[in-house]
């Protein structure tokens, strides 16, 4: 994956063509744009987002779309007023509507020609090692593929009694999503234009803050208290997410989704909305979580073919290029990778634990399933997966 800088606002240069900045970009639609502030999802709405999510497709960019409306969708075939709240009643909607939300974008991006994929996530997929691990390799398979990922939390499953169990809102989701695959710009789009000096609904000449360098506490009351009625967000919520996102090297727009165009305009490096700069570059703030969380525990010893492979060319560490474990980690941990001499040269998130690595060091990845009995990945650790120190 290219690490582009993007500091700036991509800019349209001379020939009139469109900058490719971003090359991976998650898109965030909340219940308040899909419905047009309405009780049910604008199906018109969802066509536009899906045809310019198409065109950025088309155009080269690697593109998610974390989407509400799971919950909307659901109470509108079971005929619920939206006053009608709580749990399981949440979750029954959401149980209804998340099919009839994804087919929709299924025949709408169909019309473009591009396959879409259902991402449902849970807090633990996020945070357990095994989930992180697995959730990643299974977006980056479908976006080598061209699929576009449709992410949206597990409704169904999370109880939000239990604090600390559920995501939450989709801003949040967004966020961990963007950081999770290591997107270059997360767009959050929302049914106001973007982050205003005061409550544009109110009061009529609040001026929009187009970049936002630092978030501190003068932005965060600008934003206020989440406070919506369909959806779960507000602008409190999307300042949390761009602190976040920004954090982990991710530039963040907060934009108007209703605006005609608004993500072809983006990608052509328009300034709308207001934008965040990454705080910190991706392979800094990836460094930086690697190695706050490598195993203390285990490492993974490798010849020096394969310190020229990965530290030289950037590649994928191969069982073939695997000389012994030391000490012993899961499968989905955090492993600092040491060269024959035992210096540390990388670390990267393992597809086998210590023991499958022992037994398959120095084999050929097609002799994996025949000695483990199963084949999680080629790779032990795969290059998208590790950073060099
Ligand atoms: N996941 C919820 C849904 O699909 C929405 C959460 C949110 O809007 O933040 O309805």
């Amino acid at each position: 994956m290219a690490t582009k800088d993007t500091s700036t606002r991509a800019t349209t240069p001379s020939d009139g063509s469109a900058a490719l900045r971003y090359g991976r970009v998650v898109v965030k639609a909340g219940t308040n744009v899909l419905t047009g502030g309405t009780d049910r999802l604008d199906k018109a709405m969802m066509g536009t987002l899906a045809d310019q999510v198409a065109g950025m497709r088309k155009d080269g960019i690697e593109i998610l779309l974390v989407t509400s409306g799971a919950v909307a969708a659901g109470r509108e075939v079971l005929g619920l007023r939206p006053d009608q709240r709580g749990i399981p009643l949440r979750q029954t909607q959401a149980a209804v509507g998340q099919s009839r939300l994804m087919h929709a974008y299924e025949s709408l991006f169909a019309q473009h020609g591009l396959v879409t994929a259902q991402v449902l996530v849970t807090r633990s997929d996020l945070t357990d090692r095994l989930g992180y691990l697995n959730a990643r390799n299974t977006i980056n398979a479908l976006l080598e593929l061209g699929v576009v990922p449709i992410v949206n939390e597990n409704d169904v499953i999370g109880v939000e009694e239990l604090a600390g169990e559920t995501i939450g809102d989709n801003d949040h989701l967004s966020s961990l999503v963007a950081s999770l695959v290591d997107a270059d710009l997360l767009v959050l789009l929302s049914d106001i234009a973007g982050l205003f000096t005061a409550d544009p609904h109110r009061f009529p000449d609040a001026q929009l803050i187009s970049r936002v360098d630092r978030i501190d506490a003068g932005i965060e009351a600008l934003a206020g208290r989440p406070e919506d009625s369909r959806g779960r967000g507000g602008m409190a919520t999307k300042i949390e997410a761009a602190r976040l996102a920004t954090a982990a090297g991710v530039a963040v727009v907060i934009a108007d989704g209703a605006e005609p165009d608004v993500l072809k305009k983006l990608e052509q490096g328009e300034e709308i909305g207001t934008f965040f700069p990454p705080a910190a570059s991706k392979l800094e703030s990836r460094k930086r979580w690697m190695l706050s969380a490598a195993s203390r525990t285990g490492s993974v010893i490798v010849d020096a073919g394969a310190v020229e492979a990965v530290l030289g060319q950037h590649r994928s560490l191969l069982p073939a290029g695997v000389t012994g474990v030391e000490g012993s980690f899961g499968r989905g941990d955090i492993v600092p990778i040491l060269g024959p001499d035992g210096e540390r040269l990388a670390c990267g998130i393992v597809n086998y634990s210590s023991e499958d690595v022992e037994r398959i060091k120095g084999l050929r990845s097609d002799r994996i399933g025949d000695t483990l009995g199963v084949t999680y990945a080629d790779e032990v650790v795969h290059r998208n997966n590790l950073v060099v120190l």
